[in-house]
């Protein structure tokens, strides 16, 4: 019993082993590598606490701009909890005045990033966090939330680059947690139980915006 004992104080040292080389290997890479990409491999080592830098973004296309710490919870996702889903949102304004709400402690809630009609994208809440987006407390901690400045009335809000902006996003987002390019994991608002909010709204394009978020996740693949 003495042997197999041994072998297995082995087996754990070559567990940590593997983590030290998988660290040197994503220090090594790390030129080529994007911020975002870095990040995952950081939570796949377990027991090390994700770091955090003022102004980090999750996604490289994205820009900083802080929300309000009242508008979201911090966690430790996808370790606390998982993320299976994102929820598509509207914001029923500008992107101006959807930036300015999530900033406002008093809003009560906002999403993790918000795509502009000329394709700009404004990350304001860590994907590590809980944002309070969707209404649902269930679904905000297991989701990432995205706003696309418009009206739901309006489908001319919903632009070319919008599209294209908001589905290389949702892409990188499922390729990092696994999530399935599918409507039962990239849903609207509307689809959240118990919502009384309509957006995306009956003008948001689901078949071109699936299409093009399948296109952007083979892509990167
Ligand atoms: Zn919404």
């Amino acid at each position: 019993m003495g042997a197999r004992r041994a072998s297995k104080d082995t087996d754990r040292r070559i567990g940590r082993r593997a983590l030290i080389v998988g660290g040197v290997a994503a220090a090594a890479g790390s030129a080529v590598l994007a911020r975002d990409e870095l990040g995952r491999l950081w939570w796949r080592v377990p027991g090390v606490e994700k770091p955090r830098k003022d102004g980090e973004v999750d996604y490289t296309g994205a820009r900083w701009v802080a929300a309000s710490d009242a508008n979201w919870r911090r966690a430790d996702r996808p370790d606390d909890y998982g993320i299976e889903m994102v929820v598509v949102h509207v914001t029923q304004g500008s992107f101006d005045s959807a930036v300015k709400a999530f900033q406002d402690p008093s809003h009560g809630a906002a999403s993790h990033y918000i795509v502009r009609k000329d394709g700009h994208i404004s990350q304001m809440i860590r994907e590590l966090d809980v944002a309070y987006h969707a209404g649902n407390r269930d679904y905000n901690e297991r989701s990432v939330g995205i706003e696309h400045a418009g009206f739901v009335d309006r489908p001319q809000d919903f632009t070319d680059e919008m599209y294209e902006a908001s589905a290389r996003l949702t892409a990188r987002i499922c390729a990092r947690y696994d999530i399935p390019v599918d409507r039962e994991h990239i849903i609207g608002h509307v689809e959240v139980p118990g919502t009384d909010h309509t957006d995306p709204g009956p003008h948001w394009d689901w078949d071109r915006y699936m299409r093009l978020v399948r296109q952007a996740r083979t892509a990167k693949a």
